[in-house]
């Protein structure tokens, strides 16, 4: 099989999962966003830690980082989609592809295949799609509704960063250059700089990170958590907020939008409640 991302040929072997439904409302209701996650699981391993692996661990989704790391295909996405977009119709403003996985996943062109089939599925009932990923955001991806976004997340631009962090994810440089191609086709691109490191787990500076997607509609700035190292660093506090009020003077001064910290206008979407099913449902995690 072809990539659709990378163009690289795979063999196919990906596990399957059925689940009970796919789309989910997230954050305030009535805000017109939704998500839906396709697939259980992620090969891009971060090890920041990664929420969502974090959550399927505890509740008994997947016994082990090695499990995780082994995504698997919910079977039934299709079917799910063709039966809950009806009533979403008028009602839901995007779907976000996705919180609990990465929809264009690093060398798994089963998982971008699915997800053109869903965004394909959600466009004709006249919803747009917000995809987020560390992948390569695929040449087909960009030939859908222009009422699509598309956003990378990208906390640094050192390789030495990615291999340590996020082991299974696209390089810095071409995880850039698909957002790039988006934005140079007028879709709406946005970059997640969340979960920004502290200068004791990585020693970078961000500007030059900021730099390298000058070109983008949207950055929204976010701190670590779930990982002890942060507060062992001295002042961190007052690192994350300098650090924001640089990237959003930054942001103003080029005329992009920002968001998180330090911003004036936070908006985060709410936790993941007990339930386990709702694993799949608020953390931004890709
Ligand atoms: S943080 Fe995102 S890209 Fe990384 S393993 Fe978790 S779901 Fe995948």
């Amino acid at each position: 099989m072809t990539c659709p991302g990378c163009e690289r040929q795979y063999d196919v072997f990906m596990d399957l999962v059925i689940r009970k439904s796919l789309i989910y409302p997230m954050g305030a209701s009535g805000t017109g966003a939704y998500a839906a996650t396709h697939v259980l699981g992620c090969s891009h391993g971060c090890r920041f830690p990664c929420y969502a692996f974090l959550m399927m661990q505890r509740f008994g989704k997947v016994a082990s980082y090695e499990e995780w790391c082994r995504p698997r295909l919910v079977a039934n996405t299709m079917q799910l989609a063709q039966k809950e977009l009806p009533r979403l119709r008028g009602k839901a403003h995007y779907v976000h592809l996705s919180f609990a996985t990465d929809a264009f996943m690093y060398r798994h062109p089963e998982v971008t295949s699915l997800t053109l089939q869903l965004m394909r599925l959600i466009n004709s009932y006249d919803i747009p799609v917000h995809t987020l990923t560390k992948g390569i955001i695929p040449t087909e991806a960009l030939q859908l509704s222009h009422e699509n976004r598309f956003g990378i997340t990208l906390v640094s631009i050192d390789e030495g960063f990615r291999k340590r962090y996020e082991p299974g994810t696209a390089p810095y440089a071409e995880r850039v250059a698909g957002l790039r191609r988006a934005h140079d086709l007028g879709f709406h691109c946005f970059v997640n700089m969340e979960p920004y490191p502290t200068p004791n787990i990585w020693q970078q500076d961000i500007v030059p990170l900021l730099g390298a997607v000058s070109f983008a509609d949207e950055i929204r700035l976010g701190q670590l958590n779930y990982n002890d190292a942060v507060k062992q660093y001295p002042g961190w506090r007052a690192f994350y907020r300098g650090t924001g009020a640089l990237a959003r003077d930054w942001c103003a001064s080029q005329g992009i939008a920002y968001e998180g910290i330090s911003a004036a206008d936070v908006r985060r979407a709410s936790r993941a409640a007990a339930d386990p099913e709702s694993l799949f449902d608020s953390k931004s995690e890709t």
